[in-house]
């Protein structure tokens, strides 16, 4: 059988995958850490027993994160993207040629350490010029930030530990003051199938304070069920609305212009969650 890696949802359900190496596994002072290498998705980014990212499926996260906000604004100049530490949401945010500067602010070094080592087909982006990494807590940051985003991408752990305070409604109202009069925001909120309160409460939340709220979903293999979600919080634009001309031709293996306005047509029962 091999050793294999389980994250549990529940008591009764998990994901799991055959384990070729462990690569690292340490506590940092957030997390605990670990750097698997397995026989399916290969390197795979481990903390407090959570897929974060694997190298064969983390496209699909990394670019519904980035692309749907970014070509939904007419002109993305200054991104903000909260958590993220594996670089991955950052990689995709520089394909956009408007966006003059990308600041990450991650609150573990560890994270950012080990995945430039051990994942650098998705960290690779984060020594690029016009990035600017911070170690710090994103919640503190958002606090101390004035309409200076044109988009605040929040690519956080779920809400338990250090990523607690970045699914509270003071966190989207710090948010909506850090970004421009015509910006926008998304956040991953994880999976309708064990995670239905929160994305209700969160959508309820951003929509108190976003004139346009809107639920997102992709399919990703290696998070619980694999139908994962995202809440958009726009003060103006609607990513419903993007005329044709807008989507330039950058690289993806998951995103198209299709998909944008297709990953917003959601289930029923998801769709309940939102009403
Ligand atoms: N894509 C993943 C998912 O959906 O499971 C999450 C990616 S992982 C890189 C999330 C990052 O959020 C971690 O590196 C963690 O250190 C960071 N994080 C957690 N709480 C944070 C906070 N309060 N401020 C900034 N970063 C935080």
């Amino acid at each position: 059988m091999g050793i294999w890696f389980t994250e549990k949802q529940t008591a009764n359900f998990g994901i799991t995958a055959k384990i070729n190496e462990t690569l690292a596994a340490l506590k940092t002072d957030f997390q605990d850490l670990q750097m698997l290498d397995t026989e399916e998705w290969g390197n795979m980014l481990v903390l407090d027993d959570m897929v974060m990212t694997t190298e064969k499926d983390e496209f699909v996260y990394h670019e519904m994160v980035a692309h749907v906000p970014l070509f939904t604004h007419p002109n993305p100049k200054r991104v903000l993207v909260v958590g993220g530490g594996d670089g991955g949401v950052i990689r995709e945010v520089l394909k956009h040629q408007s966006v003059e500067k990308a600041t990450l602010v991650d609150i573990d070094g560890k994270v950012i350490e080990y995945s430039k080592k051990y994942l650098p087909t998705i960290a690779g982006s984060l020594d690029d010029p016009r990035v600017e990494v911070l170690v710090d807590d994103g919640f503190m940051y958002i606090a101390e930030s004035e309409r200076e985003f044109d988009v605040i991408l929040v690519d956080s752990t779920e809400p338990v530990g250090p990523a607690v305070n970045l699914f509270s409604q003071g966190f989207y109202a710090g948010i909506s003051r850090a970004l421009k009069d015509d910006g926008i925001f998304v956040a991953q909120t994880d999976n309708p199938w064990f995670k239905a309160d929160l994305i209700y409460q969160v959508f309820h939340d951003v929509k108190e304070i976003f004139p346009v709220t809107k639920l997102y979903t992709a399919n990703i293999p290696t998070y619980p069920s694999g139908l994962w979600t995202f809440t958009m919080g726009s003060k103006i634009h609607n990513p419903l609305k993007v005329k044709e001309e807008r989507f330039t031709d950058i690289e993806t293996k998951y995103y198209t212009p299709e998909l944008h306005f297709a990953s917003f047509a959601l289930p029923k029962f998801v769709k309940e969650l939102t009403e």
